[in-house]
């Protein structure tokens, strides 16, 4: 095993830590080097009627930044900027750059991104980084792709390993055993005071219990699905798909989870 890069790709604050928390927290047990990538400012991320923009975007940079390093995620998260809820606004050529550029100063040998190729996503912010990680992440070793990025420095980048995460994932061919690291999850979300007390809906001071006994009962759920007490699923394609023509022939790649 050897260590490897990770790159996070999302959309908002807490959605590394909702869909894929406790892989997370495991491969930077393995000594994986885990960085994130946040596409808009989480602006609009709260219910609070007297909370500002602004202070609604600080405060949850804030709480990105507390629940990475629960994970062991670099706390320097790189935000990309854009304003939350109207990323599907952003042209994707520009959103693609964005990802390509990420992945190219980065250097992942995995990704982790939502899935574009699921269905009941409604929330448009997904959807669009969904389609421009993956493409990104399918063409940063080309040369000519943004050959510009090499005049900052910034050299072809290929990404071997894909983890695709979704609502309602499809075609699952990779669950990760979590039972260790459900605390670590459910620890590192409520770090996300803003999202945590909308979604409990109860005592803004005590929404630890309740989100603890949702998020157990989610993983729990996945878990009985792959014979672990507790899982997260994903999607996973490792160096173009090339994997599936091993496995027909009997070979299978080294995994670390
Ligand atoms: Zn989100």
């Amino acid at each position: 095993m050897s260590p490897k890069t990770v790159l996070v790709i999302v959309a908002h604050a807490d959605d590394m830590e909702f869909m894929a928390g406790g892989t997370i927290a495991r491969m930077a047990d393995l000594g994986y080097t885990i960085r994130e990538v946040i596409s808009t400012n989480n602006e609009r991320g709260t219910l609070e009627p007297g909370w500002s923009g602004q202070f609604t975007a600080d405060a949850r940079r804030e709480e990105a930044s507390r629940g990475a390093q629960v994970l062991g995620v670099d706390p320097e998260i790189e935000f990309l900027g854009y304003e939350d809820g109207r990323l599907s606004e952003t042209p994707l050529n520009e959103l693609r750059e964005k990802c390509m550029r990420a992945i190219r100063r980065h250097k992942p040998d995995v990704l982790f991104a939502w899935d574009p190729f699921t269905p009941y996503e409604e929330h448009q912010d997904h959807r669009a980084v969904a389609w421009a990680a993956t493409e990104a992440a399918s063409f940063s070793h080309f040369p000519l792709y943004h050959p510009e990025h090499r005049d900052e420095g910034l050299e072809p980048q290929y990404v071997g390993e894909r983890y695709f995460f979704a609502k309602s994932p499809r075609d699952v061919n990779k669950a990760v055993d979590i039972s260790a690291y459900i605390d670590r999850k459910v620890d590192a979300l409520c770090k996300h005071v803003c999202q945590m007390q909308m979604l409990a809906d109860a005592d803004p001071k005590d929404f630890r219990p309740i989100i603890e006994a949702q998020i157990k009962a989610w993983a729990a759920s996945v878990g009985r699905r792959h014979g672990f007490e507790y899982a997260e699923e994903f999607r996973r394609t490792r160096f173009n798909g090339i994997e599936r023509w091993g496995r027909a022939l009997g070979q299978t790649l080294a995994d670390d989870l």
